[in-house]
């Protein structure tokens, strides 16, 4: 079998299982490039109980975007020259419950488009098989909509999506400039960095601010999720103003 990439529909169903009895299992977390969406490090740093600060130091590297100019986030290695995931262990990823969407849509790709009307959303998926996986030899048989329910990849596509926006918005207005060192690192911290985020929101009055406009203070003090959709949000304002 060769590699392949195919088109599917939603209600389709495709081959495939991955568990700890296929004879290639952790094969594919020893071959690491894996870029981190604000919400793969905010359930990331949570698993691991550590601020966001702390997570990114300590298991990213940050880079700008090729074709944004937008930072990005990638997972470091264990050894940079092996590429072996921070996370896998001989009995398998450590942080399953919270791993990367990436990991969870394998051998998924979703991706979406917008209407330039509405606005609404449409998704166009495609499978990706790879001849080392020996997971398309497995019996069970699951349509793409069983396997985005299965795998929870709902509030990770939702938050991707919000992402989406503001890169298609960042390259409608200025399609091929870097941010400047300061919207960088904005963008960097209420995107990526959310406890540090909160922090900024509540020294520069700009929680009291969202409270006054119809956010729950409570809600972006306690809750990540909240804060990350405010944080879209308040980038969206800020650094791409209409
Ligand atoms: S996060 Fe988990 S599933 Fe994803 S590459 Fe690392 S060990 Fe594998
Ligand atoms: S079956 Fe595929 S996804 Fe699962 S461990 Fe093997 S290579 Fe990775």
């Amino acid at each position: 079998m060769s590699d392949e990439i195919f088109a599917i529909e939603k209600q389709d169903s495709f081959q495939f299982e991955c568990n700890c009895t296929v004879p290639c299992f952790n094969e594919c977390c020893q071959d690491l490039n894996q870029f981190l969406t604000p919400y793969d490090i905010l359930r990331l740093k949570k698993a691991l109980g550590l601020t966001a600060t702390n997570f990114l130091e300590q298991y990213t590297c940050r880079h700008i975007g090729p074709e944004t100019g937008l930072p990005v986030i990638t997972l470091k290695p264990l050894e940079p020259a092996a590429k072996v995931c921070p996370f896998v262990t001989p009995a398998g990823c450590r942080v399953y419950a919270d791993r990367p969407g990436s990991c969870r849509m394998y051998p998924l790709a979703r991706m979406i488009s917008r209407s330039r009307d509405t606005g609404a959303i449409t998704e166009h998926y495609a499978v990706i098989q790879e001849s080392h996986c020996r997971g398309f030899h497995q019996d069970r048989r699951q349509t793409v909509t069983e396997w985005v329910r299965s795998q929870d990849l709902t509030p990770y596509n939702e938050m991707n999506d919000l992402m989406m926006g503001l890169i298609h918005l960042k390259n409608t207005l200025n399609p091929v400039a870097s941010l400047g060192l300061a919207d960088a690192q904005l963008f960097h911290m209420a995107l990526y960095d959310l406890d540090r985020f909160r922090t900024y929101i509540i020294e520069h009055g700009i929680l009291a601010e969202a409270a006054a406009s119809g956010y729950s203070e409570e809600l972006l003090k306690a809750d990540d999720s909240a804060l990350l959709r405010f944080g879209f949000e308040w980038i969206r304002r800020v650094l791409f103003p209409k």
